[in-house]
């Protein structure tokens, strides 16, 4: 089984219920076991800002699947809960399903890039990761114990009903 880590963000159609949601597909996946799933955090827009905030989250799981399988089923939920793509880059959508990291393995192929290229970066992914993993090292040996002191929180909270 390889340790695979999912971000998972929604600014549209109820975003709490839509990460609910994913979280729960995940779950019930049959190839995939949910280990482990950070807080919902709410987080400002990158790219257009006339769109509402997001809710995300990053998930542990582990799995069987081929990263280009996992990436087929996690599109697959994408589109079950009304993902529609658009032309506009980091415009609102319903669900956001990124392949983080699978493993130690680093992927360049066509439909898949992995460690994921924003995560570094990326403070609604890295504080979420943090939460469930403070001790993981990406395949380049970078420690999140000291990414995470290099990204700032940019508003970053964790989400409270
Ligand atoms: P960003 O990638 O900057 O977070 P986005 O998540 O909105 O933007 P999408 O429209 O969800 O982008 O995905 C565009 C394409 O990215 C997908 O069709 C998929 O093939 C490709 N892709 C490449 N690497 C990954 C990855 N690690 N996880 C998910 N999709 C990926
Ligand atoms: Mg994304
Ligand atoms: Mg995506």
């Amino acid at each position: 089984m390889i340790t695979a880590y999912i971000a998972i963000g929604s600014n549209l159609s109820d975003p709490v219920a839509q990460a609910q949601k994913a979280i729960e597909a995940l779950r019930q996946h049959p190839h995939i076991k949910l280990v482990n799933c950070s807080s919902l955090y709410s987080s400002t827009p990158m790219g257009p800002q006339d769109q509402p905030d997001y809710i995300n989250a990053v998930a542990e799981i582990q799995t069987h699947l081929t990263p280009l399988e996992l990436l087929d089923s996690t599109q697959a939920i994408e589109l079950e809960q009304g993902r529609v793509r658009k032309a506009e880059r980091w415009g609102p959508r319903s669900l956001d399903l990124d392949i983080l990291l699978y493993g130690d393995q680093v992927i360049n192929h066509e439909r898949l890039t992995v460690p994921h290229y924003g995560m570094k970066v990326r403070e609604f992914v890295i504080y979420p990761l943090y939460e469930i993993a403070p001790h993981l090292s990406l395949p380049d040996g970078t420690e999140l114990q000291y990414l995470i002191k290099t990204i700032d929180r940019n508003g970053l909270s964790i989400w409270q009903a």
